[in-house]
């Protein structure tokens, strides 16, 4: 079999073509402008079995990230394993706007604390790191898996964060932040969409019932960990914006806003601690 007829057999099961190209280019140590270049090539009888395997497992739902082991954030190659959330674009929105404040209102901390809460991967907490140095970057996970590809991730890309095992701020107690990052579970225990995320973390992606108590728990404690004037930013579901803003203004937060991610969905929403 030869690389364009193992391509046509992919995407003849399902699989877009990028993807078939992203499997065959990983299992051949190759960049996709190589398979254009040798799509006349013969594939050794194993990588062929190899490639049907990993194109098996893709048609049955798996992310590609999973079964490449790599996936970019906000311009950083993260390693993932099936024991964290794959990162996703839209949570560079909330990426994008701890930078700016850090620009803007934050600015005169010399050296601002961050805390990434349910870190996974450690995606928001490296992108942040890598982009604003001077930042002491702390980072939560409950699961020790997920915290052993964080930290593999940090080593790696050269990071310096400090990473804590716990729920929420459990493992945090007398600090406080400059900025509490989240991207918590926040899907629905009803919700249809989880079906189609059976191969990722469940800890991750639901809390269970009305898919808000992870967010509510945080916001709960958040104060007590902000400095004044420090910011809280939190990730929801599309539909959740109003219900995480009414929860920041009971808790006491000002300045409350959200910010749509790149589908033009409501994504974010944060607010300022008065202190
Ligand atoms: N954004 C993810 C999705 O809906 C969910 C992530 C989360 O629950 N934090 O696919």
């Amino acid at each position: 079999m030869t690389v364009a007829q193992a391509l046509a057999a992919a995407q003849a099961r399902g699989l877009d073509r990028l993807d078939a190209q992203l499997l065959l280019g990983h299992l051949l140590g190759q960049p996709r402008a190589w398979l254009i270049a040798h799509d006349g090539d013969v594939l050794p009888a194993e990588t062929a079995a190899a490639y049907d395997a990993l194109c098996a497992r893709r048609a049955g739902g798996e992310p590609l990230a999973y079964l490449v082991g790599v996936r970019e954030f906000h311009g950083l190659p993260l390693q993932v394993s099936p024991a964290v959330l794959v990162p996703r674009p839209d949570t560079e929105t909330l990426v994008e706007w701890a930078l700016e404040l850090l620009a803007g209102e934050l600015a005169d901390c010399t050296e601002p604390q961050l805390v990434d809460l349910g870190t996974g991967s450690g995606a928001i907490a490296l992108a942040v790191k890598h982009r604003h140095p001077a930042a002491a970057v702390s980072a939560v996970d409950l699961s020790e898996a997920a915290l052993a590809v964080a930290q593999g991730n940090a080593g790696r890309l050269g990071l310096a964060v400090d990473f804590h095992a716990g729920t929420w701020f459990a493992p945090l107690a007398g600090r406080r932040f400059d900025l509490v990052l989240s991207n918590p579970p926040y899907i629905a225990e009803a919700d249809p969409h989880l079906a189609a995320l059976q191969h990722e973390p469940a800890l991750a992606l639901t809390p269970g019932g009305d898919g808000l108590d992870a967010i509510r728990a945080i916001v709960a404690e958040a104060r007590a960990h902000l400095r004044p004037g420090g910011w809280l930013l939190l990730e929801h579901g599309w539909d959740q914006a109003e219900a995480v803003a009414a929860l920041l203004r009971a808790a006491g937060f000002d300045a409350v806003g959200t910010r749509r991610d790149l589908a033009g969905q409501p994504r974010c929403t944060g607010g300022r601690s008065p202190g």
